[in-house]
């Protein structure tokens, strides 16, 4: 059985993602965004498993240890079940998510989440890109060409609908995560007929 992993900065939304996906509520304290361990859950009406990985980034209360050793535990997650990922969906918070990028962007520095994209490519993992919190975005396609830009995909991002996906979890509109997840699906299907 495949699997599909969400990964993401703390508070982008993941928890509420997850319940859309899979129909689950979660009790506090078993809120996927809350645990440092992978969770599986089955993607309601598909036939994968869907991977919660723990959140990363500023965390209120977590040492900087603790959140860089997250980080790590991620990627190696990655690394180690590569071959059984079908797709890896890097959740953003489409308000914040430039402005996150550009302050962590410098001549020395690349942002986790930018370098968390091109690793899920270097470990053949297809990458989607969910645009959350959509609903709180005015100027939608600016905004997305931003995205796609810090991201190395040049615009229009409509070009790339098989990599970002607008969403909003909180209303419940996720259906362009839906169908990106689902072209990579098929790309691995014809990859193992050939
Ligand atoms: P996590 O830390 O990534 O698991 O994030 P949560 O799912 O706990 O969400 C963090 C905050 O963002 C909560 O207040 C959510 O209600 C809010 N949120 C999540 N998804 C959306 C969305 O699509 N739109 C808006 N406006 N808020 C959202």
């Amino acid at each position: 059985e495949g699997e599909v992993v969400l990964v993401g900065r703390s508070n982008v939304g993941k928890s509420t993602l997850m319940r859309e996906i899979t129909g689950h509520t979660f009790d506090t304290g078993q809120r996927p965004g809350v645990t440092r361990k992978p969770n599986h859950y089955d993607w309601a009406s598909e036939d994968f498993v869907i991977t919660d990985l723990p959140g990363f980034g500023f965390m209120k209360g977590t040492p900087e240890e603790v959140r860089e050793q997250i980080k790590t535990d991620v990627v190696q997650y990655i690394e180690q079940y590569a071959d059984n990922i079908l797709a890896g969906v890097l959740v953003l918070d489409g308000k914040a998510a430039v402005d996150i990028i550009d302050r962590h962007s410098g001549p020395d520095e690349v942002p986790h989440t930018v370098e968390l994209y091109h690793f899920l490519r270097d470990v053949g993992v297809p990458a989607v890109i969910a645009v959350n919190k959509m609903d709180k975005v005015d100027n939608r396609d600016d905004r997305l060409d931003e995205v796609a830009e810090r991201f190395g995909l040049v615009p229009p991002w409509k070009q790339w609908q098989d990599v970002i996906a607008p969403i909003s979890a909180k209303r419940g509109t996720i259906g362009p995560l839906n169908e990106a997840v689902r072209t990579h699906l098929h790309e691995a299907e014809r990859d193992d007929l050939f």
